[in-house]
């Protein structure tokens, strides 16, 4: 990209107001749970009509439509008014590494504390969840006459702290520290007093508890007896914010993956859909290898497209030849060069934030991207007016995989990986670039706008519309 393009871009793109909007969806989304519900939220506002897998889907030319599974995934698209010649779909994903609540959780200490049991969930790094304000949020299912129904909570305070052990207790902490999930990680919930019908003081009865399960009651407006089940999930309660010299880097909680999912949201709002059907598409557990109904590996976005395609009175033939004529971007954030191990970067394939998407490639298929989809979504990023950079792992070290190789075991077609640059991935707070959220928001728009037709022996033709 040369320097004029670049400065053209910086006046067009407002990328102020592209940040506001991105730091509120974080700290409104604690975890895939909440980013569900704010991505439908934003969709019905523009017009989206809500569909039930459980339902009959109606579906005409023109509509814009969005659907959920587990209420932690989520797929909307627009359907262009003329016959459609393929699917054009961003892939991304609503869940982060964290720390999962077990079920019957409450662990009292010396009849003094009450801590709370969890597990890892992900590939988290376990230093920076300790001592700093954290609470709790997911859904818990609720006995019904009918039968069960599911109600999201978020305790909206500083609720819990993990604190770490004070050094004199560990000469050696800042050599290296190997954390003991069972042992380092529970997070402190309160106190128990020592008033005997508490169950606290010298033999206590040990009334404390269910003590938690009563807040998450309270919170979710059902009594402790109604709830039959919880998936709650602790969050790191530091807002989302610029720092830098020129506030020129935003950090915040879950940016891996919802400044993707955040882009691609903003994408098909935006897009103007001529020859293909737009699919903005968001899958849960990701971090845990994709293999729910509700992540890449199950058959959400398989389905999803076949009955678009029956609702529009097609055949399967021409189902086959759509997903021909179809290109998935998988996008899911990717490694900027650290300044402070520059080291761990491929020496040619460097990148860094602020210098726009990143291309990931892997001769293992790790990543899908290949010359030609590459090739497409150069082309897209030229179109847009945006920079993009390329990403490779050093050819010593394995590095981490996503689900655009998952999604094309049930989908197979022409896709490509890519990612936002950012540091401290699967930190519950990380940091990326300010300006890269808009210029993805500006492909992904342009991608959902357009189509790629294939006219066989490696010949596309690439509309982007406007
Ligand atoms: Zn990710």
């Amino acid at each position: 990209m040369d320097k004029t393009m670049e400065q053209s871009v910086l006046k067009e793109l407002d990328f102020e107001s592209v940040n506001a909007d991105l730091f509120d969806f974080l700290d409104r989304s604690p975890n895939a749970f909440f980013a569900v519900r704010n991505m439908k939220a934003a969709l019905e506002e523009a017009g989206f009509v809500r569909l039930q897998e459980s339902e009959r889907w109606d579906l005409r030319a023109g509509g814009a439509y969005y659907v959920t599974r587990n209420d932690s995934a989520l797929i909307a698209f627009r359907i262009p008014e003329k016959v459609f010649t393929g699917f054009q779909i961003m892939a991304s994903h609503c869940d982060s590494p964290v720390f999962k609540i077990k079920t019957n959780s409450e662990i009292t200490v010396e009849k003094k504390y009450i801590k709370l049991n969890v597990e890892k969930y992900g590939g988290a790094l376990c230093a920076p969840w300790l001592d700093r304000p954290l609470s709790v949020a997911g859904r818990v299912i609720a006995e019904t006459e009918e039968g069960i129904e599911t109600r999201l909570v978020n305790i909206d305070r500083d609720l819990l702290i993990i604190p770490n052990l004070a050094i004199h207790f560990n000469r050696e902490a800042n050599d290296g520290y190997r954390f003991n999930l069972q042992k380092d990680m529970l997070p402190l919930l309160g106190e128990i007093s020592d008033h005997p019908a508490d169950g606290g003081g010298e033999g206590g009865a040990g009334a404390q508890d269910k003590r938690f399960l009563a807040l998450i009651a309270g919170e979710a407006g059902v009594m402790p007896g109604q709830i039959l089940d919880a998936d709650l999930y602790i969050y790191c309660r530091m807002k989302a914010a610029h720092v830098g010299l020129h506030n020129e880097y935003i950090a915040g909680g879950r940016l891996d993956d919802l400044q993707c999912a955040f882009a691609s949201l903003q994408g098909i709002l935006q897009a103007e859909p001529t020859d293909s059907v737009a699919v903005h598409c968001v899958f849960d557990n990701e971090e845990v290898g994709s293999g729910s109904k509700q992540g890449a590996a199950g058959t959400f976005l398989y389905d999803t497209l076949h009955r678009i395609n029956a609702a529009m009175g097609r055949t399967e033939e021409d189902y086959m030849r759509a997903v021909a004529s179809s290109f998935l971007v998988s996008a899911d954030n990717a490694h900027a060069v650290h300044p402070n191990h520059p080291d761990k970067s491929d020496p040619t394939n460097r990148p860094y934030m602020n210098r726009g998407i990143v291309i990931k490639y892997n001769a293992s298929q790790r990543y899908v991207t290949d010359a030609v989809s590459a090739s497409i979504f150069r082309s897209i990023c030229r179109k847009a007016g945006v920079p993009f950079q390329t990403f490779a792992n050093r050819s010593d070290m394995l590095g981490g995989s996503t689900l655009g190789q998952i999604a094309l075991s049930q989908v197979s077609l022409n896709a490509v990986d890519i990612g936002l640059p950012q540091l401290a991935m699967h930190s519950p707070y990380e940091t990326a670039g300010a300006k890269d959220t808009a210029y993805l928001v500006e492909a992904a728009r342009l991608l959902f706008s357009g189509s790629v037709q294939s006219e066989g022996d490696g010949r596309y033709t690439l509309k982007f519309g406007k």
